[in-house]
């Protein structure tokens, strides 16, 4: 009733009155352009085949589905997601008000995936093929081939790209806590841990593999009070400042603090909503600070997260720099292991590098275009010390530390190294020093434009 009276949902009429379309709100503004790459809309939205828009897709009210489809000849379901609930429900709803004419759904689009304009030009061809035969189409199908013949042309082009499975950024400030807790792990063993939405979920894979479940922007400590009660070791819950802001302040810690959980949680500081590209956050760090920092990271800038923490009642409450992998470990495990009983909160600080690397590249390379002098941190692996284990890439899994064929004849297990995308983020020597690993990594200091002492130093 509520849905009806405050007309939730939206009729947008057509000239085809026999057909019409019913899509999820979601996917509205994606059929409008299918309709227009079809000629059968126009740019603000006028089309030839009405449509009814779900802005609530459940309940479905079934007076608007029968007085929508009544005298149609045949209508379209737009759902993304499987199985087809919206059609099984509006077939349902037809059956039993005898509206005769012909559903469709599934058998025009794909059971699962995107409905991205090309899929939906693809399905309202089929459908408007089948039951508008007087329509021109001829627009689509051509727009249809030119994808065709774009994809056939980068596949020519691309041919040799392997598989990139998603992960974090070269030097992200989030992959030092996982390598952190993935060390912890192994004297305290595997806590239950929850994610919510943001860069943060990449550590539920490989080699970190730390995440159990993972539910909406924000919802991961909420999420890890409802499996407290099971466990034997405290749930540990990983949020972005995006998240917590989102959702997390009020569904997690302020819900926490109410029940009084005793769970982690684990906010990782980055500064924005840096997944979606870094739109700004109430706590980014102030813009004269990030002009000071430049490729460094600016997140101790802003402590407004702290400040709401401790104003709402957060006793627990620890700042670490992601990046001293040691300390991280140190903290984690006191969390973990501390006798008070309440929230315990860790503020993961590291700007995302996403948002450094922008602001350091166009200042490096007008640098280097005026022939200034700029040096550029590195690691590398010295490859007669390496013995090839790889424990450091078990640990970090950056992109960057990769392997190479072993340079010694006689031994045949390849060699870490260090490829020439690293941003210096000196992850891999915290690792080696923290997991006590071998001595191989060294850090180097790249001299671009070199002065004449440097090239005099250089040479003794
Ligand atoms: S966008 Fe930022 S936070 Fe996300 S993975 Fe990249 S560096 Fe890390
Ligand atoms: S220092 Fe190590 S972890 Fe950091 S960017 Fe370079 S290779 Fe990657």
């Amino acid at each position: 009733k509520f849905i009806a009276e405050h007309k939730l949902n939206e009729v947008f009429p057509g000239a085809e009155s026999e057909l019409g379309i019913v899509v999820q709100g979601g996917l509205y503004n994606g059929l409008l352009l299918a309709l227009k790459t079809l000629g059968l809309a126009d740019a603000f939205g006028a089309g030839r085949v009405p449509i009814l828009a779900l802005n609530c897709v459940y309940p479905l009210v079934p007076e608007e589905i029968t007085q929508f489809c009544a005298g149609k000849k045949a209508v379209l379901v737009l759902e993304e997601g499987q199985p087809e609930f919206i059609e099984q429900e509006i077939a349902t709803i037809l059956r039993r008000a005898d509206v005769p004419g012909k559903l469709h759904g599934k058998d025009c689009m794909h059971m699962a995936g995107d409905y991205n304009v090309e899929a939906l030009v693809r399905g309202l061809s089929k459908f408007l093929g089948q039951h508008a035969q007087h329509l021109d189409l001829s627009g689509g199908t051509a727009w249809l081939q030119k994808v065709s013949q774009t994809k056939i042309k980068a596949g020519e082009l691309l041919p040799a790209l392997p598989l990139r499975p998603p992960g974090f950024c070269v030097g992200c400030p989030e992959r030092p806590v996982f390598s952190a807790m993935k060390l912890v792990a192994q004297d305290i063993g595997r806590p239950h841990v929850s994610m919510d939405v943001g860069c943060h979920c990449f550590g539920s894979f490989e080699p970190f593999s730390q995440g159990n479940t993972l539910l909406g922007y924000g919802m991961s400590l909420a999420s890890a009070a409802g499996v407290s009660p099971m466990s034997s070791k405290r749930p540990v819950a990983i949020m972005g400042d995006g998240g917590f802001w989102h959702n997390g302040l009020l569904s997690g810690v302020a819900s926490n603090l109410l029940n009084k959980g005793d769970g982690v949680l684990i906010v990782m500081k980055n500064g924005y909503a840096s997944a979606t590209g870094t739109q700004e956050l109430l706590s980014s760090p102030p813009e004269d600070a990030r002009m000071v920092a430049v490729g460094n990271s600016a997140a101790d800038a802003d402590r407004t997260i702290e400040d709401t923490l401790t104003g709402l009642g957060v006793k627990w409450l620890r700042t670490v720099n992601n990046y001293k992998v040691g300390e991280v470990s140190k903290v984690y495990k006191e969390a973990m292991q501390t006798d008070y009983r309440g929230l315990k909160v860790i503020i993961a600080e590291g700007e995302c590098q996403l948002e450094r690397q922008r602001r350091l590249k166009p200042e490096v390379a007008q640098r280097l275009s005026k022939g200034e002098r700029h040096v550029r941190v590195k690691y590398g692996v010295d490859e007669d010390t390496c013995t090839g284990d790889h424990s450091c890439i078990r640990l970090s899994g950056c992109p960057t530390l990769t392997v190479k064929d072993n340079p010694d004849p006689l031994r045949v297990d390849p060699v870490a190294t260090v490829i020439d995308g690293c941003v210096g983020c000196g992850l891999c020597g915290e690792n080696s020093h923290a997991a006590v690993l071998c001595p191989s990594f060294y850090r180097a200091e790249v001299v671009q434009n070199p002065t004449l002492l440097d090239r005099w130093v250089a040479k003794l």
